[in-house]
């Protein structure tokens, strides 16, 4: 007998071999027909596969993420063999799960599928998926994985097996076909009830653009049709407030071939937007202490060979700029912290000079593949809300606190509402891979763990996630339409301090090392912007927003009265325009309104005749007619209610 224990703490024993299907279904058998997958001891297992040891074990329902995981790499082995059935003589790259879906590389050996063959696909998968063919694993040893790959003519698999050391190989086999593959996946295919081929893209084998272009096809799967409708209706609403197609509307930013890829240029609406927003994380910093300092946007090689970074992003980065007399080696900023590092090492620090907190918005360039620029959020040149704390290690908690205070507070202010800050700390077994001291690290980790809970944060823990240097915290938020996206970090470093021999005198005069938190509360002004016209649909806060209110005059004989209101507007510091056109007032309402401004201001005979404006509210309708001043409290009122 083995014993099983449940997440609940619970333990059962069980007849050595069992599979965690049974096991489920000794439970309930309601559990399961939900169940999709299952974690034995962490590790994520097929639920046909037999337990033969006592331990902890998971069942995972849809809801899991686990489950979805497997849930999508079985449909792209389902695809897989739809394609296999459709366009035989096809050869197969890898097909993973990916987080909303699945896709697989495939080699059509000189045939195309286009977007109108994706239906055809997705009519083959259901069908065999009603199949119910079970998907069965089987132990294989290199040399006969080698020979089935070889028999078969697919050179991409025998490349991958290659790679595979005897004795862990596996196979999977689901109907016809039968894939090189680790799992875990599915009992059987007769639970994928949904399916949409999402899109078609090449992809280079390995990611390597030497090799051969592949063909890349995206999907995703439910277990209910009414899941891939609500997707469906998701993701046209996502398209509606795609940044990118926003971002052009509402005149935000531009890209223009001639200055380069992934080069965003900020037209007048959008700079004053990302201005606004500095203008609100410096206020905020300043409160918190912060000293603001500026760096150039390249650096000399040797910086970056000292760093680090040369070594990180050096070789496959931009080339360094080389100036002409004296030979010396620039490199386009990837990074600001070796600049704050030298800005801290300017002069002696005591240990009661700290900590020290250096921020900068900050401009860094890093080469991004053609094929993976997007919009704002994947881009070449960016502007980092950047801060460097210099701090002592009992310092550490303080810190990271009051760092959090801050990410509280714009998330609050810029109304998201709903977040998980994940706490990434060191692999539990292999430890040599980090570098700085035991002790070092259990107080860091303790650190942001006790900083975490004592500021009430939902926190997920991600063992083995840290990075080499140090511990982190990011934030993921969820947008209004429930994407999550990660902004935020704030990362603990022992590295570079060591890197850059940074020191302070102790109170008993000797020497010590800082540790160094970086953090970037939006990440980027690029990345921020975007996902913030995503989450607002371009209807930004009354305090940001480019424009809050255009007056809008009936016919062109109140454009003197309209232009009186907007000066009048103006003086108050509300950003307000005119619509002079010569075109119907509905019409000017509507457009003006496509545009996102928050108020619209008709003023026509009655209102010159009254020195008032009859106020419009973006998405609330008529507000009645109101004088200017009150309409001026009426703004200040509802930006002093978020922005306090
Ligand atoms: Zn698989
Ligand atoms: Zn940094």
């Amino acid at each position: 007998m083995i014993d099983i224990k449940f997440p609940d703490g619970s333990v059962r024993s069980y007849e050595k071999g069992i599979t965690p299907y049974k096991i489920a279904e000794s439970i309930s058998p309601r559990l399961a027909s939900d169940v999709l997958a299952a974690s034995f001891n962490d590790v994520i297992y097929d639920l046909e596969r037999p337990l033969n040891e006592s331990g902890s074990l998971k069942l995972h329902k849809w809801e899991d993420q686990q489950a979805k995981s497997t849930f999508w790499h079985s449909s792209s082995h389902l695809m897989a063999e739809a394609l296999e059935a459709l366009y035989p003589g096809i050869k197969f790259g890898i097909g993973p799960s990916i987080e909303n879906g699945f896709y697989y590389d495939v080699d059509l050996g000189g045939r195309t599928i286009t977007e109108g063959d994706l239906k055809a696909i997705e009519d083959k998968m259901l069908e065999l998926a009603r199949r119910k063919e079970s998907f069965v694993r089987k132990d294989v040893s290199k040399e006969e994985a080698l020979r089935t790959y070889t028999e078969k003519g697919d050179e991409y698999k025998c490349e991958l097996i290659r790679d595979l050391e005897d004795g862990t190989i596996t196979f999977y086999t689901n109907g016809e076909f039968t894939d090189l593959c680790r799992g875990p996946h599915l009992r059987d295919t007769s639970v994928i009830k949904a399916v949409k081929l999402t899109s078609i893209a090449g992809a280079y084998w390995r990611g390597d653009e030497k090799r051969q272009m592949l063909t890349r096809i995206y999907g995703i799967t439910f277990p209910k049709k009414s899941m891939l409708d609500e997707y469906l209706a998701l993701m046209e609403e996502a398209k509606k407030r795609d940044h990118r197609k926003l971002g052009k509307e509402l005149e935000l930013f531009t890209f223009s071939s001639r200055v380069g890829q992934g080069l965003p240029l900020w037209l007048p609406k959008g700079a004053a937007l990302r201005e606004r927003l500095e203008m609100f994380l410096r206020k905020v910093q300043k409160a918190h202490g912060y000293l603001p300092v500026i760096t150039p946007h390249i650096g000399q090689k040797e910086l970056y060979v000292t760093s680090g970074h040369y070594a990180k992003y050096g070789q496959d980065s931009f080339r360094p700029i080389t100036t002409p007399q004296e030979g010396e080696e620039f490199l386009l900023k990837p990074m600001n912290c070796p600049h704050h590092c030298e800005i801290y090492r300017s002069k002696p620090r005591s240990y009661k000079d700290l900590p020290l907190r250096f921020a900068e918005f900050g401009t860094v360039y890093r080469y991004e593949q053609s094929g993976e620029l997007h919009g704002l959020t994947r881009v070449r040149g960016f502007t980092q809300d950047d801060a460097h704390i210099f701090c002592r290690p009992d310092q550490l908690k303080e810190e990271f606190c009051k760092v959090i205070d801050i990410v509280l507070y714009i998330f609050k202010t810029l109304s998201f509402d709903e977040y998980v800050a994940q706490v990434s700390l060191r692999d539990k077994t292999n430890r040599d891979k980090y570098i700085g001291t035991d002790e070092n690290w259990e107080k860091a980790e303790n650190a942001i763990i006790e900083a975490a809970e004592e500021k009430g944060l939902k926190t997920v823990v991600e063992y083995g996630e840290a990075a080499f240097y140090g511990p982190k915290l990011d934030f993921m938020v969820k947008d209004a339409i429930g994407r999550k996206w990660q902004l935020g970090t704030i990362q603990v470093d022992y590295n570079l301090p060591e890197r850059f021999e940074l020191e302070y005198i102790g109170a008993d005069d000797k020497r010590y090392r800082p540790v160094m938190i970086h953090r970037a509360p939006f990440g980027s002004m690029e990345r921020f912007v975007a996902v913030l016209i995503e989450h607002t649909g371009g209807k930004f806060p009354l305090w940001l927003t480019p424009e809050q209110a255009v007056v809008l005059p009936i016919s062109e004989k109140y454009n003197d009265y309209a232009k009186k209101v907007c000066e009048f507007l103006n003086n108050y510091d509300i950003r307000a325009s005119i619509d002079e056109r010569n075109e119907t007032i509905g019409k000017k309402i509507r457009e003006n309104e496509l545009k996102r401004i928050p108020f619209l201001l008709v003023v026509g005979e009655q209102e010159e005749a009254e020195g008032t404006v009859s106020v419009r509210r973006q998405g609330e309708g008529n507000k009645g007619s109101m004088s200017m001043d009150a309409f001026v409290s009426l703004v200040n009122e509802e930006i002093n209610n978020v922005t306090k």
